[in-house]
């Protein structure tokens, strides 16, 4: 991943290309969560209001505790065919195009906009609304919004609400500033249900999902004197349990939690794949060290796709996190 040169766009140039064209597609990234997708959904419930047609793209399935956000219904691996030509692709929360999967058709970057947070991204749009400072992308929305003058209604709200719970987990990562709690005052006023958010973002809990957390659990394994936690999950561990992926994407901070560690890391071998998501308590920057293979992220919560086996895998970012001060 190549740090682009082209400087982050302003409020003013971003409102004016959402203005100037007439058709959209909002993109998530693969295995989405209630970020990417709270942000499109939300960013796409707006620019309907403004009479403009819009597509949600994503190559993986809704997940079952997204289902119950606002016109998540409408979401789908396939693009209509009579999609006009200038019709702008919005990807939401990835630092690059590569994180939307392989099923996106050829784009051209005069027709990408960027809007993130991540550390790092590469700017690869036309326009790269990149705001690292803020708590999810769905916030950076929330700037877009009020450019365009367009009320939080209950169902933006909600979708915008999801992607701040999803992306401080539940108010309790050190992104949760100031600021993001006064906007959630203000998402609840404007009818957006927060009990109802954290019963389906982190409750519902299959029991196949609390099995398969206890397996992990069984597994982990802690090193540099207890500072560094890591433990993995596989297909047979999953099929064990009558558990899928859906069921593993706050394990880490459960490693992550444990006395005396600053570095916890999941390695998710399952479906061809090892999937490792990366999480740190301040110290250690986990986003430098996921960048080295390829990854991406935050200082604190980061991720990338291992190659090679479990072993190697795990001998690798034990190598990535060393170089970061572990
Ligand atoms: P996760 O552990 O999947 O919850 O991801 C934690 C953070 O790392 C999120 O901000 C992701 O967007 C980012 N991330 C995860 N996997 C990758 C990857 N393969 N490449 C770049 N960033 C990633
Ligand atoms: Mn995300
Ligand atoms: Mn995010």
């Amino acid at each position: 991943m190549i740090e682009s040169t082209i400087a982050a766009s302003t409020t003013q140039e971003v409102v004016a290309e959402l203005r100037r064209r007439s058709a959209f597609v909002m993109v998530s990234h693969v295995k989405p969560d209630g970020d990417t997708l709270g942000a499109g959904l939300a960013l796409g419930l707006a620019l309907k209001k403004l009479g403009k047609r819009v597509h949600y793209f994503q190559q993986d399935a809704v997940p079952r505790n997204l289902r119950f956000l606002p016109d998540a219904a409408f979401v789908a691996r396939e693009i209509p065919g009579d999609l006009p030509a200038d019709a702008l692709w919005v990807f939401c929360d990835m630092s690059d195009a590569a994180r939307a999967g392989e099923h996106l058709p050829p784009l051209l970057r005069e027709n990408i906009l960027d809007i993130d947070h991540h550390l790092g991204n590469a700017h690869f749009g036309k326009l790269n609304y990149v705001l690292p400072d803020e708590c999810s992308t769905g916030t950076c929305v929330v700037r877009l919004l009020r450019e365009l003058d367009i009320p939080l209604d209950r169902e933006i709200a909600t979708c915008i609400l999801t992607t701040v719970m999803t992306d401080t987990g539940g108010f309790m990562h050190s992104n949760t500033s100031p600021e993001a709690l006064e906007l959630a005052a203000e998402l609840m006023r404007a009818g957006a249900n927060k009990e109802e958010i954290t019963e389906e973002i982190f409750g519902n809990k299959r029991v196949g999902a609390t099995k398969l957390l206890g397996r992990i659990i069984d597994v982990m394994q802690f090193d540099f004197a207890g500072r560094y936690c890591y433990s993995h999950v596989d297909d047979a561990m999953m099929a064990a349990c009558g558990a899928d992926g859906d069921d593993t994407e706050d394990t880490v901070n459960v490693l992550r939690a444990q006395e005396g560690v600053e570095v916890a890391a999941l390695f998710k071998a399952y479906e061809g794949e090892i999937r490792v998501s990366l999480r740190s308590s301040g110290r250690v920057n986990v986003q430098a060290a996921a960048k080295r293979l390829g990854g991406g992220g935050h200082f604190r919560a980061s991720g990338l796709t291992a190659h090679g086996t479990l072993d190697e895998a795990i001998a690798q970012v034990r190598g990535a996190l060393v170089a970061e001060g572990l």
